[in-house]
């Protein structure tokens, strides 16, 4: 018995083992084996950063499917879709963003969002849609590799793999890792020519578009990263396998704390 790898799994064990264990273990209780389909469990991100990502991407995955189907779409309807998020979650749960106002978030993931229309859009609307936000799995040896690509294109030919960002990555993150990953999903089952892939971070807080180059060894050393991780990881039945690594920022901001004597010892000591 193993643990799929994914990148957000890679993220929360090299943030705290403990972590990953309690997540496993979650999604397993909760019957769901898409392992892609945690970014909104990372440390860091609870409260209004969350919000307003969560807003912006939800506003352009409603703005891509519209595109793919040949629909309506535009500025102010992709607006809306962030505006409508914005306000159910003030709704239905005020705590999570106690000290900020739905009108100052949706000032935000309007700039965004129009930043997106102006800038970022025109360099995509001529691609062919491939897919976007779906969960993929891929085969490395014997392990499951889960993504969730924001956005699959062409472009000339080429195949163009996208990850919107609303915010700079935090400093336990490597966005780098996770663009390789998608360039060895894209390589395994769309483009088997190396460098037809392109893979980049598009940045909706200034449009700035980061493309990263990818070569052979890079996945070759990714494929042994990969089988690493997951040799490393073990059985997930083995509690040891997945030792704390507590400090205060982490086990506050932890969504698994109520379930973690140390991290909650931490956060009373306030260490
Ligand atoms: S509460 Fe702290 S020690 Fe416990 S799993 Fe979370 S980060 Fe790790």
């Amino acid at each position: 018995m193993t643990i799929d790898w994914s990148y957000s799994n890679a993220r929360l064990y090299e943030s705290c083992p403990r972590s990953l264990f309690y997540h496993y273990w979650q999604r397993t209780g909760a019957n769901d084996d898409s392992e892609a389909a945690d970014e909104q469990i990372l440390y860091g991100q609870p409260g209004v950063g969350a919000v307003i990502g969560t807003a912006i991407h939800t506003a352009l995955g409603e703005h891509i499917s519209r595109w793919s189907r040949g629909e309506q779409t535009g500025l102010e309807i992709v607006r809306q879709v962030a505006r409508d998020y914005i306000h159910e979650v003030f709704n239905n749960n005020s705590t999570v963003v106690s000290d900020a106002t739905p009108e100052s978030l949706v000032h935000t993931s309007d700039a965004h969002i129009g930043r997106f229309f102006r800038v970022i859009w025109p360099q995509f609307r001529d691609h062919r849609y491939i897919l976007h936000e779906e969960n993929c799995s891929f085969e490395v040896g014997s392990t499951k590799v889960w993504v969730r690509p924001d956005l699959c294109a062409r472009d000339s030919g080429n195949f163009v793999i996208t990850d919107w960002k609303s915010r700079q990555p935090a400093i336990f993150e490597d966005p780098s890792l996770q663009l390789r990953v998608y360039a060895l999903w894209g390589h395994q089952q769309f483009e088997p020519d190396i460098d037809r892939i392109s893979v980049q971070l598009v940045f909706t807080s200034d449009g700035r578009i980061e493309r990263q180059s990818v070569e052979k060894e890079d996945l070759a050393q990714l494929n042994d990263r990969i089988a690493g991780d997951v040799l490393k990881w073990g059985d997930p039945n083995d509690r040891t396998n997945f030792p704390t690594d507590e400090s205060f920022e982490k086990c506050s901001n932890c969504p698994y704390l109520h379930s973690c004597n140390a991290g909650q010892t931490t956060v009373t000591e306030g260490k």
